[in-house]
């Protein structure tokens, strides 16, 4: 069951590499001007709906249909000890997401040491998002084209696809073009990046399925049948839409202090859900700050874990926004009459 895009191509790409005034590296690809106007008439006028992938179509609505029968177990079959695990497993899978792919890998907001990578890799595996390598080329080409054709997620074309309409067709040939192209080198020079995607297939299954099905089983007696539905199809069902909202909800509805001219907004539900990703407004405006907000550990607990994780040296090197930063930029795109926090919680 393919969660995101079904490509596999890891050829390296054409980019420069720049630092921006704040220190950050920004990789720009060399021959955006010829992407850009490679948007060809058919690519503009190119509708989803002509291009569904109707196996992905069967797949999620599978999923979702199991989900509902998960739910039913969950009520009148299944033990409590089996939802609270199915729940953890929903946390640990988009830790994975986020504080891994996402925060790490797709930004480089920070670093980690061998040990947290792998374990970062593994909750990667539990989520079944796609490898590391493909989530992260993916993200990148939605910061850098955000809302254009080449954007995957594109929210112009409604809560619907941004949300998972983008997995049920084919990626637009914009999104292609340039996925192809996104500095990738620095991903694949890691080397959990690498073997996590030339094992990812057998990870996925042990990750994924196995170990969550099997687990309930052999500590509280639960049937596998429970376990298998309850802590992986509901669990994963939910944890998909959840993380999908970053890219619909959080595209669409909330404040946009900092930058009022993008449509990535401040949205504290989807932040619940995700673990502190849903602060969107000010994750595209400084993509390069590990906390992805300026509120510190408030509904934001990927942060407080990353934290944690500081102290034993498993986690350093936070890239920050400082509040001086965020101020000029307010004042530049942002909306009047935002307080800056000037004294940031973090550790
Ligand atoms: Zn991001
Ligand atoms: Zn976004």
């Amino acid at each position: 069951m393919p969660p995101q895009s079904t490509s596999t191509k890891i050829d390296a790409p054409q980019v420069e590499v720049s630092e921006s005034r704040v220190g950050v590296t920004q990789r720009k690809v060399a021959n955006v001007k010829e992407v850009e106007s490679s948007t060809t008439e058919t690519a503009k006028e190119w509708n989803p709906m002509e291009h569904i992938l109707w196996m992905n179509v069967f797949w999620f609505t599978i999923l979702h249909v199991g989900a509902v029968y998960g739910t039913y177990l969950t009520i009148f079959s299944a033990s409590w000890k089996t939802f609270v695990f199915a729940f953890f497993t929903y946390k640990l899978s988009l830790f994975g997401i986020t504080a891994g792919v996402h925060r790490l890998w797709s930004h480089r907001a920070y670093k980690a040491r061998l040990p947290l990578r792998i374990f970062l890799a593994f909750c990667n595996s539990v989520s079944y998002q796609n490898s590391i390598y493909e989530w992260a080329r993916d993200h990148r080409v939605h910061h850098k084209f955000t809302e254009t054709n080449a954007d995957p997620v594109n929210s112009k074309r409604g809560f619907f696809f941004s949300h998972v309409g983008w997995l049920c067709c084919k990626k637009h040939p914009d999104v292609k073009l340039i996925g192809g192209k996104v500095d990738m080198s620095d991903i694949l020079n890691d080397p959990v990046v690498y073997y996590q995607k030339k094992y990812y297939v057998p990870s996925v299954i042990v990750c994924f399925a196995l170990l969550p099905t099997v687990i309930p089983w052999y500590y509280w007696g639960e049937s596998l049948w429970n376990a298998y539905w309850v802590a992986v199809i509901l669990r994963y069902c939910f944890a998909l839409n959840a993380t999908w909202l970053v890219n619909s909800a959080a595209h669409m509805y909330g404040d946009r202090p900092y930058d009022k001219n993008i449509a990535p907004a401040e949205n504290i539900t989807v932040s619940a859900l995700t673990l502190g990703e849903g602060y969107h407004n000010f994750h595209h405006t400084f993509p390069f700050d590990y906390t992805t907000s300026e509120w510190g550990y408030r509904i934001n607990i990927t942060t407080a874990i990353l934290d944690f994780f500081s102290l034993f040296g498993l986690a350093y090197g936070f890239r920050q926004a400082t509040p001086e930063m965020i101020k000029a930029r307010i004042a530049r795109t942002g909306k009047s009459g935002h307080e800056v926090v000037e004294e940031h919680e973090y550790m």
